[in-house]
């Protein structure tokens, strides 16, 4: 939708063939043309910059972004029935802290934030499992997850019997951790910069996480 809104000027589905300097230019092979520009962005996650087709010069000099801690994440979403659970839901969510020595991360309601998220009558629950604290409870088997979570929400929010609607995701690489010591991942980002004229290097790796952190780094480039 938002490629279609953007007319001619965004291409999709393209096969791109190399990504290389020369003199002055930028020359990337798509679609097996070669075109020149005066600049490159490269807003992929930090982990999938080495599979680009970069001339080798460039994938080295990118190669110490795949130390980026990017742990894994199951959401799932859980509709019920509003009469199924006691809890009056009247806020946004909740979190969870370490000591609690739970599976469930934090939980966030949505029905109650916005309108319309459900069938009228319904409530939706989206819980957030894994992360840095517990990534080996992050799985792609919803059956398994649903064994960890269905009864601690159960108990934290006063739920009655099954779900009525189930949506999992499995997030293997979630959102990069930006852990002690990230300086120097931002240094050497701009480092490589300097080196590659004409190049950008963004995404949520480098100056926030949140989308409107991601919008506000395009908007100021
Ligand atoms: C589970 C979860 C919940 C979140 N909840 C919130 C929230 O409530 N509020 C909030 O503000 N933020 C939230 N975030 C964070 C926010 O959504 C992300 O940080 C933000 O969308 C990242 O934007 P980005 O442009 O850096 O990367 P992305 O949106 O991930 O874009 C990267 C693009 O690169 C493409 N790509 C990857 N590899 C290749 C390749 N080899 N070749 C070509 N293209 C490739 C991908 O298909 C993708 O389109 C959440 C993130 C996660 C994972």
């Amino acid at each position: 939708m938002l490629s279609k809104a953007l007319g001619e000027s965004v291409k999709t589905g393209v096969s791109l063939r190399s990504i290389e300097r020369n003199q002055d230019k930028w020359v990337i092979n798509w679609n097996d043309h070669e075109y020149s520009y005066d600049q490159v962005i490269l807003t992929t996650p930090a982990h999938s910059l080495s599979k680009l087709p970069l001339e080798r010069s460039l994938h080295s000099a990118l190669e110490f972004l795949r130390a980026i801690d990017y742990p894994p994440v199951s959401v799932l979403n859980l509709a019920f029935k509003r009469s199924q659970v006691s809890h009056p839901l009247d806020g946004f969510g909740l979190l969870i802290p370490e000591c609690e020595k739970r599976s469930v991360l934090g939980v966030l309601f949505p029905s109650s934030i916005f309108q319309h998220r459900t069938p009228e009558g319904d409530v939706l629950l989206t819980i957030f499992v894994g992360g840095n604290r517990q990534p080996e409870l992050a799985t792609p088997d919803t059956e398994e997850l649903l064994r960890h979570v269905l009864p601690e929400i159960r108990e934290i929010l006063g739920i009655k019997d099954s779900p009525c609607f189930i949506h999992h995701k499995y997030w293997e690489k979630s959102i990069p951790q930006y852990n002690l010591g990230y300086g120097q991942f931002l240094k050497q980002i701009k480092d490589v910069e300097k080196k590659f004229y004409g190049l950008q290097i963004m995404g949520n790796y480098k100056d926030g996480i949140s989308l409107s952190n991601c919008i506000e780094q395009a908007i100021r480039s």
